[in-house]
């Protein structure tokens, strides 16, 4: 036969590397296993959380990969046979593969956050996977009186897109500064330095002022519970009850990896960054948010780059020749405030068993404001690009 390759899960990492495999060899069946007909994407989520944008325009789906000829399969990939090569779905079909390709993003780490659990994410809401928790956030802050304060709980690295929380606090803060004024955004952080630190700083005292305080870990920032019927949450340095708890959990990767044995005890998938088949069980790729990728952050573009790289190497594999080293290159836009925006860049080359940054670096720190303002456009840009790439 050709090979069969089965891709499971179909967000940035599976899509595209479900529709790298096609386009490189026409005769290559591919499947995609994913339970939902409607995709719901988190870059931009940030938006619709602080009413900028509507939850419509987050949304994709796959009839574009199924005009190209991948076979679309609306289940949840349930169990994973990596001796007799079979993929089983919630309604019992198996699905034969040569090569498997596992992209299935993010679960939360649920034993490391005591309080919180799927019924305490309907009144803490983490807002970390987009669509309805997306819109319960949004909900609860349009509902919040002025003066009322909105907590933020962020988890220690490595998690789904380091940045996204102080992207989060800043655009709630634009919501609050011209509908609730007296109101205050409160982060409570499992880590002392972050991503673009000095950017996401620089902007909020020119933006916001003093709207947004943040207690960092070594001032007792990290939380180590909560209470959902009182909307309590505990840190090292105290317990808070604000009028709006967001709170992301520690993640590790989505649970069918660890259903095929790939994930290890840090709960994220090691692999061979050339290929990225897993370390620990042959034939089987993992890409995306649930791959230990090292110093390349969990994104979409990192997520869609892999998939590709991904693609192209069992391409290779399946006719026999040896893979490429791949080069992936990610992009990460933060948008702050509507026409303010700063990004971080990097190129990545495998080193050892991770990615290493080759290349890379964030927008100046002292730049004009037409430069937040080109960088906010290309953001957009890059939104229209990546999401016409994968689904479109
Ligand atoms: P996902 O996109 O989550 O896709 C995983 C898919 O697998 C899902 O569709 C899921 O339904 C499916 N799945 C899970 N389990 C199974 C199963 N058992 N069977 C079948 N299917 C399954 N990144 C950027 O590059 N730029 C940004 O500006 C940006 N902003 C962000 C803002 C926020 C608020 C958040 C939370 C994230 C942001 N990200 C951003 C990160 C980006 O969303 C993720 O890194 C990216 O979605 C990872 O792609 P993935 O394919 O690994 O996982």
């Amino acid at each position: 036969s050709a090979g069969r390759v089965v891709v499971v899960g179909g967000g940035f990492g599976g899509a595209a590397c479900a529709r790298a495999l096609k386009r490189a060899d026409a005769k290559l069946q591919v499947t995609l296993i994913e339970p939902n007909k409607t995709y719901v994407c988190c870059p931009f989520s940030n938006e619709v959380i602080a009413g900028l944008r509507e939850i419509e325009a987050q949304q994709f789906g796959y009839d574009k990969l199924a005009a190209g000829g991948i076979s679309i399969v609306t289940q949840a990939a349930a169990g994973i046979d990596t001796q007799t090569r079979g993929v089983t779905t919630g309604d019992g079909t198996t699905f034969g593969y040569d090569r498997l390709v596992l992209s299935p993003g993010i679960d939360f780490h649920l034993e490391a956050l005591p309080g919180y659990d799927e019924a305490a994410s309907e009144t803490i809401p983490h807002a970390w996977k987009a669509g309805a928790q997306t819109l319960l956030l949004r909900q609860q802050l349009e509902a919040m009186e002025d003066g009322g304060t909105v907590a933020i709980a962020i988890p220690a690295n490595p998690s789904r897109c380091p940045p996204a929380p102080y992207e989060r606090a800043s655009l709630i803060a634009h919501y609050l500064t011209s509908r609730k004024p007296r109101s205050k955004v409160l982060i409570l952080d499992a880590k002392d330095a972050f991503s673009q630190q000095r950017l996401f700083e620089k902007a909020w005292k020119e933006l916001y002022g003093d709207m947004i305080e943040r207690v960092a870990l070594s001032q007792g920032g990290r939380v180590t519970s909560v209470d959902p019927t009182t909307r309590t949450i505990v840190t090292e340095f105290g317990n808070y009850t604000p009028d709006v708890a967001n709170v992301i959990p520690p993640q590790r990767a989505g649970r069918i990896a660890g259903v095929a044995g790939v994930a290890d005890a840090t709960g994220w998938c090691p692999i061979d960054p050339v290929t990225f088949e897993s370390k620990l069980v042959p034939n089987v790729h993992v890409v995306g948010d649930a791959c230990l990728g090292g110093g390349i952050p969990k994104s979409a573009s990192a997520a869609s780059a892999q998939g590709k790289a991904c693609a192209s190497a069992i391409v290779n594999l399946l006719t026999g020749r040896a893979p490429d080293t791949p080069r992936l290159t990610g992009v990460c836009y933060n948008v702050v405030a509507p026409g303010y925006g700063f990004s971080l860049a990097g190129h990545y080359q495998p080193r050892g068993d991770i990615f290493a940054e080759v290349e890379g670096g964030t927008s100046p720190v002292d730049a004009p404001r037409e430069l937040r303002a080109r960088e906010a456009t290309e953001a957009e840009r890059w939104f229209e690009t990546i999401t016409a790439d994968t689904f479109g």
